[in-house]
């Protein structure tokens, strides 16, 4: 950390801020720069991040050279974290297809879509029992029903599960029916629920809120972490913009961003990002050559009589036809990785 004084910082001014720093445990060296001092400070900063140095008389600036996410950042980690969720891996290395309805509707639909997913070879079955809905009016999912239907189907096909969790008291209904929790878009900064998730332990798919940006993710993702739980992986699901040609707008630039922040596997969703069945295996092959650990794809046994995002869900064979273009490509993505993975970079 640096803190520049003003030019005309008094004794006791600069006294007081010497003060600060040496009752936070760190340790200063004063340094000269354009007629100016600043303070280089060392230690553990963290520790003076809640004092309001800012605003002290004295101080013109303060400039963190350290990112406010600790545990989330490269810095903490350099090897890539591996998620496991049931027989599934999510991270260094292997390309992960999750597949599956936005929302569990009923047990044969969900059956046939789980079936097809599986047949895909796909690793994982998606289906949301808690949406959270534009409207009110809308399809808000099954709720419990919608939990067990889901540990059956998964019982069934062997699939480990993912779900949307989106209240603090439905963690553990969820953490006992399914084996990882999504925390969607529009939760990214409910912290109360990132708290919860992260005490349950269960691995966490993070979405990234629909305006935020990657310093927001990566902290909201630090709130999980920071319980003891690392089993986290982040999902990049478009974001808003100004052009309603495609739903949200999918932002693959911000992977290498990702790589060089943080250690979280990173998996992709391009159905809410395009909302168009259509544009849908373009961008999950975009995903896969820029670098991607996996993507989730909404999938529907009969799309045209879903009760949530209907437009974007691929049927099974459409599926199943992404899903061995994906191999392909990951094994040629896996080389290119490896290749730059031989140059290291610093965080
Ligand atoms: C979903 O996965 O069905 C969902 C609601 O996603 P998001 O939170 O990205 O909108
Ligand atoms: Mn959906």
């Amino acid at each position: 950390m640096l803190i520049v004084l003003t030019s005309d910082c008094s004794p006791a001014q600069r006294q007081r801020v010497v003060a600060a720093i040496e009752e936070a445990g760190c340790t200063w060296t004063p340094l000269e720069a354009g007629g100016r001092t600043l303070l280089a400070v060392s230690g553990d900063v963290d520790r003076l991040r809640e004092v309001p140095l800012r605003v002290w008389p004295g101080v013109r600036r303060v400039v963190t050279l350290t990112e406010p996410y600790l545990l989330a950042g490269r810095e903490h980690q350099r090897e890539p974290t591996v998620v496991r969720v049931g027989g599934a891996r999510i991270g260094g290395g292997p390309f992960t297809i999750i597949g599956g309805p936005c929302a569990v509707e009923d047990a044969e639909t969900l059956r046939r879509t789980a079936e097809g997913v599986k047949a895909a070879g796909a690793d994982l079955l998606r289906g949301g029992a808690y949406k959270p809905r534009t409207s009110p009016y809308s399809f808000r999912g099954l709720g419990v029903e919608g939990l067990r239907l889901l540990r059956e189907v998964s019982l069934a096909t062997g699939l480990p599960t993912v779900s949307e969790v989106t209240d603090p008291r439905h963690v553990e209904a969820c953490v006992g029916s399914v084996d990882m929790l999504q925390v969607g878009t529009r939760n990214m900064s409910n912290f109360d629920l990132l708290v919860e998730v992260g005490r349950s332990g269960h691995p966490v798919l993070l979405k990234r809120g629909m305006s935020a940006t990657v310093g927001e993710w990566l902290l909201a993702a630090e709130y999980v972490l920071a319980q003891g739980n690392p089993h986290v992986v982040l999902c990049e699901r478009g974001i808003r913009s100004f052009d309603p040609s495609t739903r949200n707008v999918l932002d693959l630039g911000v992977i290498p961003v990702l790589r060089a922040r943080t250690h979280l596997p990173i998996v992709v969703d391009p159905s809410h990002a395009t909302g168009r069945a259509d544009y849908v295996p373009a961008l999950a092959r975009a995903a896969c050559a820029a670098g991607a650990d996996g993507v989730i794809v909404e999938v529907h046994a009969r799309p045209a009589a879903a009760r949530s995002d209907a437009e974007q869900a691929l049927e099974p064979d459409a599926f199943a036809e992404l899903c061995e273009d994906l191999r392909l490509l990951a094994q040629v993505t896996a080389s290119a990785r490896t290749h730059a993975e031989r140059s290291p970079g610093s965080p």
